[in-house]
């Protein structure tokens, strides 16, 4: 007597070789039945002994291909219909596909084995793939995902392909993208008004280029990187000057792991991390210091392959360490359609290795390090995106709209949560036209009703996805405070809704409840209950507003006015340029101030003190600059940052830095007092206020902890529980998950 089961599976569990591998899984254990790809999933039913049901059950859950991603096996008893056979039946469509479509995937190791076998159709193919590798977000152009919804659709299977195709026991069984040297796209190489055509000809010439140490752009998963000789100072310098990139570290793609120890202290979990399945680009401690690629900065940006165009470039002799940074003029987003590349990029790369294949959207490399709580994800893009990170309490869709900086949307779809990849700052047109791109993006995908969306979005009045979310269709529509969604991203994380917290937001910048510039906040609640602010950085002001944040002595000035005795900071050791001046004379005129509480604006305050006087050239570097300074010296006695009242007040904590510096003590350890001295100042004031509140647990997020040494100093001193982001960064990119946690707290009717 037979018995049977009826098995749904939830998660990333299409498009990465699901069906095949169910299917050989029924087969072994001598089961009939069927599997099919629904709308919430993959569905099965098997049936024979119990036994054999048993084992396969077990087997399901302890060996699913690599790059799938279960969050459920619901499993029921159903009736055995006597089938004969196991078989792989065609998908089925009704209601809203919460499916998800998988992120980008690395070339496998059997991929990457067939890649290099002179025996093998696929040798040497820069397009090879399978079901458990190879593009898909990047080729997908709406869902379901299929070959004719994909940017492959222009190129017809040829018998070997189709063949493959359409076995279920083959690898490439329903590998969307399969193609071969026959029937594929292929790479060429363009260099003025030469082409140079076929996969290797383009692939050796571009390498030989590259030793040569000429820059050369190369299209790649999610869009065109520039490359060059890593250890070539000159080339990299080249790529400076042709990019008007001054100073932003450069990320760099290392042959193997090996190559990366020869740049880089690793650790096992660095390594673990520049090896999982989203290959991040990883960030290490430099041992060799690569003057041009990341200049006055002990840290590298390194990534291992993840294309098979990439082990190609590198084994047709490409320097072993490569520049490869996204292809764009500064900070634009990434060039990623082939005309618009070669426009953008023309004066930048010396020659293009362009493939055929479309990519279907932007997607950025990942960012990603291991820090004092373990690893964190710093840009949320290729390899994570579009996939969930967390469930959310919410029966309803929500779409949440992020920050202006480092922007991501969040949609929320039967609870789970898909947050976008890394789109940019929305000052840039090319940044609106792809947010915008995004959302209608996502929306469609999954088949949302605009009409039943909850649009989430910051409470900033001036921000362009404030104004975006207004002329949004939509049902209903919120605003959260930036703070309140940073501290928001983290328990979304950790599923918490109920646990309150002490959620510490220390921040570059936010709109405040008050219209003043926060980022310095104390806030205790919890998600369903709301955050109440209970202290805060001591109020400064900003001359200027937001712009302060491109001069850190015009911080300075805002600062450094609340102090009485303030030497003549534009004199020895100090040497501030006139802008000081300026901005100290609108503060006392009261002209263009702006209050803050930004705690991001403090430390650009001790880093101008400390030598860091001129203009930075990308967000974040001065207090980069200071956390380096700081790490070279042994840990030291913290400078006073004590609370008065419902403030932590900076005024000790700068006078103690102005003091030291003018008795002519080493900067390294001024800085590192400085570290040490916010560190303490809010370990006390969060003791405090978790003792007031009867609260066990500290939350901190925002764009200040993104500071490895300062959450080392932290780490070391609070005896609480401390929560941090993993999964979603704690700079901007993480808002849209916070605001969409509140809203799914707050819905109007849940
Ligand atoms: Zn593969
Ligand atoms: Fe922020």
């Amino acid at each position: 007597m037979n018995a049977a089961l009826s098995i749904r599976v939830r998660g990333v569990v299409q498009g990465v070789g699901f069906r095949p591998f169910v299917f050989r899984l029924a087969e072994t254990n001598g089961l009939t039945g069927w599997v099919l790809n629904g709308p919430e999933g993959v569905n099965i039913h098997v049936e024979g002994a119990e036994r054999a049901l048993d084992s396969f059950v077990a087997e399901l859950k302890a060996q699913p291909p690599p790059a799938a991603d279960i969050t459920a096996i619901d499993i029921s008893r159903s009736e055995a219909a006597g089938l004969s056979g196991f078989t792989i039946r065609e998908s089925r469509r009704n209601g809203h596909p919460s499916v998800r479509v998988s992120p980008d995937l690395p070339i496998c190791e059997m991929c990457l084995a067939e890649l290099f076998d002179p025996a093998d159709p696929r040798y040497l193919y820069p397009y090879i793939n399978c079901t458990n590798c190879g593009p898909r977000y990047t080729i997908v152009e709406r869902l379901p995902y299929d070959r004719g919804n994909t940017t492959m659709k222009r190129w017809p299977l040829d018998a070997l392909c189709a063949a493959q195709y359409q076995d279920p026991v083959d690898r490439r069984f329903h590998a969307q993208p399969v193609a071969c040297s026959n029937c594929g796209p292929h790479y060429r190489l363009e260099s003025g008004d030469e082409m140079l055509a076929g996969d290797l000809p383009a692939i050796k010439r571009a390498a030989t280029l590259l030793r040569a140490g000429q820059i050369v752009a190369i299209k790649g998963i999610g869009g065109y990187h520039l490359a060059c000789d890593a250890r070539n100072a000159g080339a990299v310098r080249t790529l400076r000057e042709r990019k008007y990139r001054k100073e932003k570290p450069f990320a760099v793609m290392v042959r193997t792991v090996a190559t990366a120890r020869e740049l880089a202290e690793l650790s096992k979990e660095t390594e673990a991390l520049l090896a999982s399945i989203a290959r991040p680009i990883v960030l290490v401690a430099a041992n060799t210091q690569l003057d041009e690629v990341a200049p006055e900065n002990q840290e590298l940006g390194l990534m291992l392959p993840y294309a098979p165009l990439h082990h190609l470039l590198f084994a047709a002799g490409a320097p072993e360490a490569l520049v490869m940074t996204s292809a764009n003029r500064s900070s634009e987003p990434i060039a990623f359609e082939d005309d618009d590349a070669r426009q953008r990029l023309s004066g930048i790369a010396d020659a293009f290795l362009i493939g055929e294949r479309p990519i279907a959207r932007r997607v950025d490399d990942s960012v990603a390090c291991v820090g004092a709580f373990g690893p964190v994800v710093l840009r949320r893009s290729r390899g994570y995106a579009p996939g969930a990170v967390t469930t959310l309490p919410s029966r309803r869709p929500i779409l949440a709209l992020g920050a202006d900086l480092k922007s991501t949307i969040t949609l929320v779809v039967n609870g789970q949560a898909f947050i976008s990849q890394h789109i940019g700052d929305l000052e840039h047109y090319e940044s609106r036209k792809s947010f915008r791109e995004t959302i209608q993006d996502l929306v469609s995908m999954y088949e949302v009703d605009w009409n039943d969306l909850a649009i989430v979005h910051d409470a900033h009045p001036q921000y362009v996805s404030t104004a975006y979310a207004l002329e949004l269709p939509g049902s209903y529509r919120s605003a959260v405070q930036h703070h309140r969604a940073h501290i928001a991203s983290v328990l979304a994380e950790k599923r918490a809704w109920e646990k309150r917290v002490i959620g510490i937001s220390f921040d570059g910048t936010g709109y405040g409840d008050d219209g003043t510039i926060w980022g310095g906040e104390f806030f205790a609640g919890s998600v369903a209950d709301g955050f109440e602010r209970v202290l805060h950085l001591k109020g400064a002001v900003l001359p200027g507003g937001d712009a302060a944040a491109q001069y850190p002595v015009q911080c300075a000035a805002g600062f450094l006015a609340e102090i009485d005795a303030r030497p003549d900071l534009t004199a020895a050791p100090f040497h501030f340029p006139p802008r000081y001046r300026k901005s100290l004379d609108l503060v006392s005129k009261g002209l263009r101030i702006f209050k803050t509480t930004s705690v991001g604006r403090l430390f650009d305050t001790a880093a101008a003190l400390l030598g860091f006087t001129r203009r930075i050239s990308f967000e974040g570097q001065a207090a980069m600059w200071l956390e380096h300074l700081a790490q070279r010296v042994a840990p030291c006695e913290p400078y006073p940052f004590p609370i008065v009242g419902q403030e932590l007040d900076f005024k000790p904590l700068l006078e103690s830095v102005i003091h030291d510096r003018m008795r002519g003590r080493e900067t390294g350890e001024i800085a590192r007092a400085f570290h040490a001295g916010i560190a303490q100042g809010l370990c006390g004031a969060a003791t405090v206020r978790c003792a007031e509140n009867g609260i066990d647990t500290v939350v901190l997020s925002g764009g200040v902890f993104q500071n490895g040494l300062l959450l080392r100093e932290i780490k070391s001193r609070l005896a609480m529980q401390i929560w941090t982001n993993g999964a979603v960064p704690p700079n901007d990119g993480g808002i849209s998950l916070g605001q969409a946690a509140i809203a799914s707290l707050s819905e109007p009717h849940a």
